[in-house]
C-alpha cells in the first residue's frame, strides 16, 4: 500500500462506500490519512461492572454469557439481549434491530462495550446500545480508548471510516517527513508519522494535543513560507508607473450620486499611491458585505484607462460579472473608453454607457488591440488564455489572494509582444471576509491590507431578530410573516450550517429545509436550492432564476455569502444560526436591506438551552461591522468549531488549523521567515521546496 493507492484497494469495501468516501473528498491512502476527526468520545477508562451504578456512561470488558434475540411488547422491534460479566459483576446489554448481532457475538467471547448505563433497582444494570468491540484483534479502536469521530453523512458509519482508518494507518511509516529538522526541534514538534498515528487514535489527550500541533503547524507554516517566497518574486518584477489623475478622479468621485465614505477614499488613496510606484502592488482590499468596494476599484481602474494601460476585473461568477459589468459601464459612461465583458456564455461591449452584444472573437481581438481599456469576466478569462496589450491591474472579486499560478498565467498573457519577463500587472483582491486586525498581519504577511471599515449612510437597517426553533408559535408567526412578504413580491434566502442530513451534527441541513418548506409549509411557493456541490452551471442557472424572481425562497450553504445582488431579497432565514460565526452571520445579514425595502434577518437557534450560544449571537444586534465581530468570534475560540476551517478564509487548504491558534500561527510564520532569510530560494530544502510547489501548483492559493 501507498498514498496513492486508491481506497478500494485497501480493504474489500463496496461500490457504493467508495463514492461516499469520494463525496467526501477521500479517494486514496493519502487523502484517508488526511480525513482528521472532529472530536474524541472518551471512552478510554475500562470500569470494573460493579462501579457502574453511579456512572451514567462507561466502558466494560468482561466475557459474553448468554445473548438471544426478543420481540418487544409492541411486536414492532426485535431487541437483543446479552448477558456480560466480569471478575467483579455482572451487566445486561440490550441492543435495539440489530438482530444480526447474535451471528457476530457468540457467549465466551471476551469483548470491549462502550456507551449509556441505565441502572434501577428492579432491572438492575443496563447498558443501552452500545458500541463493542472484540478484544482478540489487539488495540481496540471503537472503545476502550479515546475513540475518534470523524465528520461523514448516514451512509457512512464512524466504525467503517475507523476500520478503514486503521488498516490505512500502518503506511505512514512511509511518509517521509518533509519538515526540516532544526525547524523541528526549534518548535518542540512531533514527527510526522507519530502525529498522523496519534491523531487518529490518540494515546492520551497529552498526545491528541501534541499531533494537532504539529498538524496545524505543517498547515500553517507551509502557507506561510508560500507567501514569503511570492513576496520574494515579486520585490524583483517591474511594474508599470501609473500616474494618479488627480483632477479627473475628483471630477469623477462628484459625478457619483452620493459622497465617498472616509473609508473608501483612504483605500482609494493608498492604493493608487501604490499604482505610482514601478513595483507591482499586491494588495488586500477587505470590507463588509455592501460597504463599496467596487466604487474604490473603478477609481483605481480609471487612472489606469487615463493612463492607457488596460484592467482587468475577475469575478467569481458570471452573475457578478454581469452585475459589475452593467454597474461599471454606466460609472464610466462619460469617459470615451471602452468596456469589455468576457465570460464563458456572455460577450459584449460598452461605449459611454451603451451596451451591445460582440462576438467573441471579435472581443478578444479589440483586447489585443487595447481598443478596449477595461474588461471584466470570471475566471474564464485567464482560463483561455485571452491575450492583452498592456494589462496594468488585475483586480480580483472576493477571493482572498491570487494563486501563484494564477498570477503566473496572467503576467504570461498581459504584455503581448513584449519579451521581457520581469514584468508584472499590480495585483489588487477584494474580500468581504472580515479577519480581525490582530491575525491580518500574521495571515497576509504578503499582502498590503486596505480596510474599508464603514459602511455608506442612510442604509436602511435590517431588522435582526431572534428565533427558537422550538417555539413553535414563534415559527408560526415567523412563516406567516414570510408568506406575506412573499406575497407583497419579496424574496426570501434561507440558509442551512450543512448540505446533507446528518445525526452527528444534529442540525437542519439544505436538503431537510427543502423538504420541510417545499412539503409542508410553503407548497404553494417557488423554492431553490444552491449548494457548492452543484455544478457552476447549475449555480449560474439557479441564481439567474432567483434573480428574475423565478424562484420565491432560495434554500443554500453559505455560498450566498459571495453570492449576488439581489435587492428584491428583503428576507433572511438562518437555520442553527448558533453555528456560523458571527462575522459570517453578519455577511449573511447584508445580503439583504439593499433596496428600499425594509428587510428582515431571523437568526433561528436550534439549541435553545446554551445561554451562551445565545449570549453570543446576541452580539450581532449591536454590533458596528463585521470586523469587530471577527475579534468576538475569535475571543470566543472554540466556538462553532466545526466550522472553523471555512471560516478561516484560508478555505479549503486548511484542515485542522483555526484562525484561533494565534501561537502556533506566530511560531510559523517565525520558522519560515527563518528558512527564507537563511535560504531563499530553498536550495538546502529540496524536499520541502517539492512539498510547496505539490502543494500550491493549483489555481487558487487559498
Ligand atoms: P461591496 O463592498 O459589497 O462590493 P458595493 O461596491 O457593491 O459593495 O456597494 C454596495 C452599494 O452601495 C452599491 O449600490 C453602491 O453604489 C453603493 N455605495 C457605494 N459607496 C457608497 C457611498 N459612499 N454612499 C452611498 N452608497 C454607496
Ligand atoms: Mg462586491
Amino acid at each position: 500500500m501507498q498514498l496513492e493507492t486508491p481506497i478500494n484497494q485497501i480493504s474489500k469495501i463496496g461500490q457504493l462506500k467508495v463514492k461516499y468516501l469520494d463525496k467526501l473528498g477521500i479517494k486514496n491512502a493519502g487523502d484517508l490519512l488526511y480525513y482528521f476527526p472532529f472530536r474524541y468520545d472518551d471512552y478510554s477508562k475500562i470500569i470494573p461492572i460493579a462501579e457502574l451504578k453511579t456512572k451514567r456512561s462507561g466502558t466494560i470488558r468482561g466475557k459474553i454469557n448468554l445473548i438471544s434475540n426478543r420481540k418487544s411488547h409492541l411486536k414492532k422491534m426485535i431487541i437483543t439481549e446479552a448477558i456480560i460479566s466480569d471478575k467483579s459483576d455482572s451487566i445486561k446489554a440490550i441492543w435495539f434491530n440489530q438482530p444480526f448481532l447474535i451471528k457476530i457475538l457468540k457467549p465466551g467471547q471476551e469483548l470491549y462495550l462502550a456507551g449509556k448505563i441505565d441502572y434501577d433497582e428492579r432491572y438492575g444494570l443496563e447498558i443501552l446500545n452500545p458500541s463493542y468491540e472484540i478484544t482478540k484483534r489487539g488495540e481496540p479502536i471503537h472503545t476502550g480508548r479515546l475513540v475518534p469521530i470523524y465528520p461523514t453523512t448516514a451512509s457512512l458509519s464512524q466504525k467503517q471510516i475507523r476500520m478503514l482508518m486503521s488498516l490505512t494507518l500502518p503506511i505512514v511509516q512511509e511518509i517521509n517527513d518533509w519538515l526540516p529538522r532544526n525547524i523541528k526541534t526549534g518548535n518542540n514538534l512531533l514527527n510526522l508519522t507519530t502525529a498522523l498515528e496519534q491523531i487518529h487514535f490518540p494515546q492520551d489527550g497529552k498526545w491528541l494535543n501534541r499531533a494537532a500541533e504539529r498538524l496545524k503547524f505543517d498547515e500553517l507554516f507551509l502557507i506561510q513560507l508560500q507567501s514569503q517566497i511570492v513576496r520574494q518574486q515579486i520585490k524583483q518584477k517591474i511594474a508599470s508607473a501609473i500616474k494618479f489623475e488627480l483632477e479627473r478622479t475628483q471630477d469623477f468621485i462628484n459625478s457619483l450620486p452620493f459622497k465617498l465614505t472616509d473609508a473608501q477614499r483612504k483605500a482609494s488613496w493608498e492604493i493608487l499611491k501604490d499604482l505610482e510606484q514601478n513595483k507591482p502592488m499586491n494588495r488586500l482590499l477587505e470590507g463588509d458585505v455592501g460597504s463599496g468596494k467596487t466604487i474604490v476599484a473603478a477609481i483605481a481602474m480609471l487612472n489606469m484607462a487615463i493612463n492607457e494601460n488596460q484592467a482587468a476585473l475577475l469575478a467569481p461568477t458570471e452573475i457578478l460579472a454581469r452585475q459589475h459589468f452593467e454597474n461599471i459601464s454606466n460609472l464610466f459612461k462619460n469617459f470615451d473608453f471602452s468596456i469589455g465583458l468576457l465570460t464563458r456564455t456572455d460577450t459584449k461591449i460598452a461605449d459611454k454607457g451603451k451596451i451591445s452584444d460582440l462576438k467573441k472573437n471579435e472581443l478578444i481581438k479589440k483586447i489585443y488591440s487595447k481598443r478596449i481599456s477595461v474588461v471584466i469576466g470570471t475566471h474564464s478569462l485567464i482560463q483561455d488564455n485571452v491575450k492583452f496589450n498592456n494589462l496594468g491591474l488585475v483586480i480580483v472579486d472576493e477571493q482572498h489572494r491570487f494563486g501563484v499560478e494564477q498570477r503566473k498565467k496572467i503576467t504570461q498573457n498581459a504584455f503581448c509582444g513584449q519579451k521581457n519577463e520581469n514584468l508584472s500587472p499590480h495585483f489588487l483582491s477584494m474580500t468581504a471576509t472580515p479577519i480581525p486586525r490582530s491575525l491580518s498581519l500574521t495571515i497576509y504577511g504578503d499582502l498590503d491590507l486596505s480596510i474599508i471599515d464603514q459602511m455608506p449612510p442612510n442604509r436602511k437597517k435590517v431588522e435582526i431578530k431572534i428565533i427558537d426553533s422550538k417555539n413553535n408559535e414563534e415559527l408560526e408567526r415567523t412563516h406567516k410573516f414570510i408568506e406575506d412578504q412573499i406575497i407583497e413580491g419579496r424574496q426570501v434566502f434561507a440558509v442551512c450550517p450543512i448540505i446533507d442530513p446528518s445525526d452527528k451534527l444534529g442540525t437542519q441541513s439544505v436538503k431537510q429545509e427543502y423538504e420541510k418548506l417545499k412539503k409542508r409549509i410553503f407548497p404553494q411557493f417557488n423554492i431553490g436550492i444552491l449548494h457548492g456541490r452543484l455544478s457552476s452551471q447549475e449555480k449560474e442557472k439557479i441564481m439567474r432564476d432567483f434573480l428574475a424572481n423565478k424562484i420565491n425562497i432560495l434554500i443554500s450553504t453559505t455560498v450566498v455569502e459571495v453570492g449576488i445582488d439581489v435587492p428584491n431579497a428583503s428576507i433572511m432565514l438562518i437555520e442553527g444560526a448558533e453555528r456560523f460565526g458571527l462575522a459570517q452571520l453578519y455577511q449573511l445579514q447584508g445580503r439583504v436591506g439593499r433596496s428600499q425595502y425594509q428587510s428582515y434577518c431571523f437568526l433561528a437557534l436550534e439549541n435553545d438551552s446554551s445561554a451562551n450560544a445565545q449570549k453570543r449571537i446576541r452580539a450581532i444586534l449591536t454590533a458596528k461591522n463585521g470586523f469587530e465581530l471577527a475579534e468576538l468570534d475569535l475571543e470566543m475560540r472554540g466556538e462553532g468549531s466545526i466550522l472553523g476551517s471555512e471560516q478561516s478564509g484560508f478555505g479549503s487548504n486548511l484542515k485542522i488549523a483555526k484562525l484561533s491558534d494565534v501561537e502556533i500561527i506566530k511560531k510559523a510564520q517565525k520558522s519560515a521567515n527563518q528558512i527564507i532569510e537563511e535560504d531563499p530560494e530553498l536550495k538546502n530544502y529540496q524536499t520541502l521546496k517539492d512539498k510547496i510547489k505539490h502543494l500550491f501548483s493549483v489555481d487558487q492559493l487559498d
